[in-house]
């Protein structure tokens, strides 16, 4: 057994913290502010399939299989948390809001299958069937099964709970140096370029919208909805506790807090596909940061004997934390992490002087 200190305890730090605490290895976590990241905006939506972006093949096997390793690590949680997590497993729907947008979404789905993933044409009748709050004047529905979700902020929640009662030493502290221990994983999302050269991360912005669904409303939703409207992409997701999320946008501009511009957009796009968003209460505008990789692939690797990097998990950090922990421990413990990852390897984008 291993003495651990992980570095950030945003999703992928925590079930990583976990995941090795239930193995019996002696941890301790340093974050001045846990969940305070990338983490505190996610949509949530564990989505390999909804998320296929075209010539980003490296990324579909670790999508898939971290959606795989899901139920295993809730499975890990639960044996140490009451709290829950906002897991829900009803899948995800997919619309399109004009002909122009139906003929990208049939593209998409085509694409997604040619790839081996389960997707189903759905008539716009079946589609208001399952959803019956969606707009009577869409393009076209296409449902995705295994695309599910967890409440970021819930689970994040959760994970800290579980810590505690697995005894983990939890520092509230910022890391200025790579800690003293017997080994380290630099799972601290942006902040990991700061203490260790040759990781190029740069901050991606979305701005995210989080509603409340009034009682004579309620449940507006049960699924997850993504669309395209006018070749805009917006989702919006029903949470366990009542409210509904609607996101996000994706810009690179250094700013921070959410546009207006862009809670203007969210809200006409998120009302064409439903109606009834008109109607909810306006709970929070907020804005993250991604952490964006060069090629949109995470760093997860071993740099050294004491040092395994693990963040970069740009758009899908939520989906890919079952990955992180997973391959993490195989790390920790020097075995084969089951997968190849050598299209994640930390140094790829670093210069000779960085990484002689
Ligand atoms: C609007 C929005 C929507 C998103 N939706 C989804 C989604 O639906 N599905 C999905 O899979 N992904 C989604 N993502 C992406 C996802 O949020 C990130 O990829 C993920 O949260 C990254 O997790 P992380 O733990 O690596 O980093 P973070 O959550 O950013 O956590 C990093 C932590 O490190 C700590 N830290 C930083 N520096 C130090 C230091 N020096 N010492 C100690 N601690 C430090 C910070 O306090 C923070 O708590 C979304 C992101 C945004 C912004």
């Amino acid at each position: 057994m291993s003495s651990v200190t992980v570095v950030g305890g945003g999703l992928v730090g925590l079930a990583t913290a976990v995941r090795l605490a239930d193995a019996g290895h002696a941890v301790t976590l340093m974050d001045p502010d846990p969940a305070s990241g990338a983490t505190h905006h996610a949509g949530g939506m564990l989505a390999p399939v909804a998320e296929v972006i075209y010539r980003q093949e490296a990324l579909f096997p670790l999508m898939l299989r971290s959606a795989a390793l899901y139920p295993g690590l809730l499975r890990v949680v639960d044996k140490h948390t009451d709290l829950p997590t906002g897991y829900r497993t009803e899948g995800t729907l997919v619309l399109a809001a004009d002909r122009a947008d139906a003929a990208h979404l049939a593209q998409l789905s085509e694409y997604q299958s040619a790839n081996g993933m389960e997707v189903e044409r759905l008539t716009l009748r079946a589609a208001r069937k399952l959803e019956p709050a969606l707009s009577p004047q869409l393009a076209g529905a296409v449902h995705i099964p295994g695309d599910h979700q967890v409440n970021p902020r819930m689970f994040a929640a959760a994970l800290l709970d579980a810590l505690n009662n697995l005894g983990v030493v939890i520092r509230r502290e910022h890391a200025t140096t790579i800690p003293d221990d017997e080994q380290v994983v630099l799972a601290n999302g942006l902040g990991a370029a700061a203490l260790h050269p040759g990781l190029q991360l740069r901050p991606v912005y979305g701005d995210i919208l989080r509603l409340g669904v009034p009682d004579h409303l309620a449940p507006l939703l049960t699924r997850v909805v993504r669309g395209f409207v006018e070749d805009r992409a917006v989702y919006l997701i029903p949470r366990t506790d009542g409210t509904l999320a609607i996101g996000a946008t994706s810009r690179e501009d250094d700013r921070p807090v959410p546009r207006a511009g862009a809670v203007h957009d969210l809200l006409r796009d998120a009302t064409r596909l439903v109606p009834g968003i008109g109607e909810c209460d306006f709970l929070e505008a907020t804005t993250g940061a991604r952490p964006g990789t060069p090629d949109d692939l995470p760093y997860l690797g071993r740099v050294d004997d004491q040092l395994i990097i693990s963040t970069g998990y740009f758009r899908h950090g939520i989906l890919l934390t079952a990955l992180a922990a997973e391959a993490t421990l195989a790390l920790v413990e020097r075995r084969d992490p089951g997968l190849d990852l050598h299209a994640c390897a930390p140094h790829r984008h670093a210069t000779q002087k960085e990484h002689p």
